[in-house]
């Protein structure tokens, strides 16, 4: 700031101040006022600085860019954002899933991925992450896995045996560890990653047709990894490495570039699929549903407040525009609800409010009042009313609507041709890994169950890794038993 006068400072009410570097005291050595309103407010801000950290998803980073439609996939959706040379503004987040907001942007972990779309239909966010699949079907199983990847009760550490007991107890595991212990379990960096919705949602075009989609964001860097000891080393060395990266990838104007692909299927195919078109655990074989192209997505400019602009910003799967919906899945389904939960409890009431979560169309809701609200509100405040407030239009809404019917039950779903738990996952042991990455899956597995993890639950673990693949099952048997 050479050459230009500094702004007086002022406290939060604009006031001028009269010292940045000395208290009120009575006399040098004297004790302090308690009149020193700037000492006062200085001090009871940085006691509130910290919010909650989010509870998974805790480390991140991320930046603003934009979407731009390179195709044209209007006979499957009519959302405004996909419609062909649309560009609209967005915000991404990626994070680390286990690990709390000072963790190594290093260790072994999915990696979320989620953006924020400025439609002008309103926010569309897309909550990804790195992979294509995830660790369990029913999100009654989803708080337990979490609870299971951070730390005990007692000693308040991470634990290996706590993972491991939890995973072989959930055999519909096997694909997503089987990915996660692989290559792609640690990214070389964010701009080396895919993106996945990995759920199916669903697609609702002009004339109404429905049908079930799955979104790919291919990383036009190519996808790049650091090996088990790479990562370890690099945690070491500098734990925010993949925030680092981005941020200065963006400053030397190398802006990250992923293509948006998605998987389409017309909605009458979903019972008779193959494999349940809704759960989790399963991708669609790229044989069954090629890869759509939709756009690029860029990100070119990053934040200049870390806090309001990423640890305050709020991504949920419930952000859904015309021409877009969800499906029968039970994750997307519960996640709906608890991301939603999630932000009011972290952020406060009218955390849709923070400008960096607030749509920049006009909102005409009639929520009203709660803390923290920033917005006036006016009359009519219910509605239906005779006093021109603002009325529902369900031709602009098009909501996604599915037929379901059947008994009440607790179950897994049963009704597929191959809707089993190992299946995909021995696929991609035997046909998509290569020699190398097969012996460094076994390598990464075996480090993994070699730390702390009781008798009983090795057991366990060996016949879950003979369940995804024989060979791969005995080779880690025998590295974990014979070091090799
Ligand atoms: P394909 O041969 O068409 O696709 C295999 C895909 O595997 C690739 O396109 C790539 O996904 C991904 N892949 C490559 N190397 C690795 C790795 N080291 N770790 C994880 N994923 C990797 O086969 P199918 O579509 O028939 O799927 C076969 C198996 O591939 C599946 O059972 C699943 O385990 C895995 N897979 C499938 C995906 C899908 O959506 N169909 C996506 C990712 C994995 P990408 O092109 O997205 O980089």
């Amino acid at each position: 700031m050479t050459g230009t006068q500094p702004k007086p400072t002022t406290t939060d009410a604009g006031i001028p101040v009269s010292s940045d570097e000395h208290s009120l005291t009575i006399g040098p050595d004297g004790p302090i006022l308690l009149q020193d309103n700037y000492l006062i407010e200085q001090m009871a801000m940085f006691n509130r600085e910290r919010i909650p950290e989010r509870q998974p998803h805790a480390k991140g980073g991320g930046a603003f860019g934009h979407f731009e439609v390179t195709n044209d996939v209007s006979a499957y959706t009519k959302a405004a954002l996909f419609q062909p040379g649309v560009k609209t503004d967005t915000l991404t987040r990626f994070s680390t899933v286990a690990g709390e907001r000072g963790s190594p942007d290093t260790w072994r972990d999915p990696r979320g991925f989620a953006t924020k779309f400025y439609t002008t239909e309103g926010n569309f966010d897309m909550v990804g992450n790195n992979t294509p699949v995830f660790f369990m079907r029913d999100p009654l199983k989803f708080q337990h896995f979490i609870r299971s990847q951070k730390r005990r009760a007692a000693n308040n550490l991470r634990d290996h045996d706590m993972q491991w007991d939890f995973w072989t107890l959930s055999p519909e595991s096997a694909h997503q560890v089987t990915w996660l212990m692989g290559d792609r379990g640690i990214p070389k960096d964010w701009r080396h990653m895919n993106g996945y919705s990995s759920h199916t949602y669903s697609w609702i075009n002009a004339a109404g047709e429905i049908f079930w989609v799955k979104y790919h964001f291919k990383t036009d860097q190519g996808v790049e990894f650091l090996t088990q000891a790479e990562g370890d080393e690099m945690a070491g060395i500098d734990g925010d490495a993949h925030q680092r990266d981005l941020y200065d990838a963006i400053e030397r104007g190398e802006f990250p570039t992923w293509s948006l692909k998605v998987q389409i299927m017309p909605f009458d195919e979903a019972k008779n699929y193959r494999f349940n078109p809704f759960d989790l655990t399963k991708v669609w074989p790229h044989g069954d549903y090629p890869l759509i192209d939709v756009g690029t997505l860029t990100l070119d400019r990053n934040v200049t407040d870390y806090h309001t602009e990423i640890e305050q910003a709020a991504f949920e799967p419930n952000n859904r525009v015309p021409g877009t919906g969800l499906s029968p899945d039970k994750m997307l389904l519960a996640r709906d609800f608890s991301y939603a939960d999630a932000h009011r409890h972290r952020l406060g009431t009218n955390y849709k409010q923070i400008p960096v979560n607030a749509p920049k169309v006009e909102v005409n809701s009639y929520s009203k009042d709660g803390a923290m609200r920033i917005k006036n509100v006016s009359d009519p405040v219910y509605a239906p009313n005779s006093y021109g407030g603002p009325k529902a239009d369900p031709a602009r809404a098009g909501e996604s609507l599915w037929r379901a019917d059947g008994d009440m039950v607790r179950a897994a779903y049963t009704l597929h041709a191959e809707d089993d738990d190992w299946g995909q996952a021995g696929t991609m042991v035997r046909d998509v890994l290569d020699d190398a990455a097969r012996a460094r899956l076994v390598s990464n597995i075996a480090g993994h169950l070699s730390k702390g993890v009781s008798e009983h639950v090795l057991e366990r673990a060996f016949e879950y890794w003979k369940n995804v693949d024989k060979q791969l099952g005995e080779k880690v048997e025998s590295a974990v038993r014979n070091g090799g």
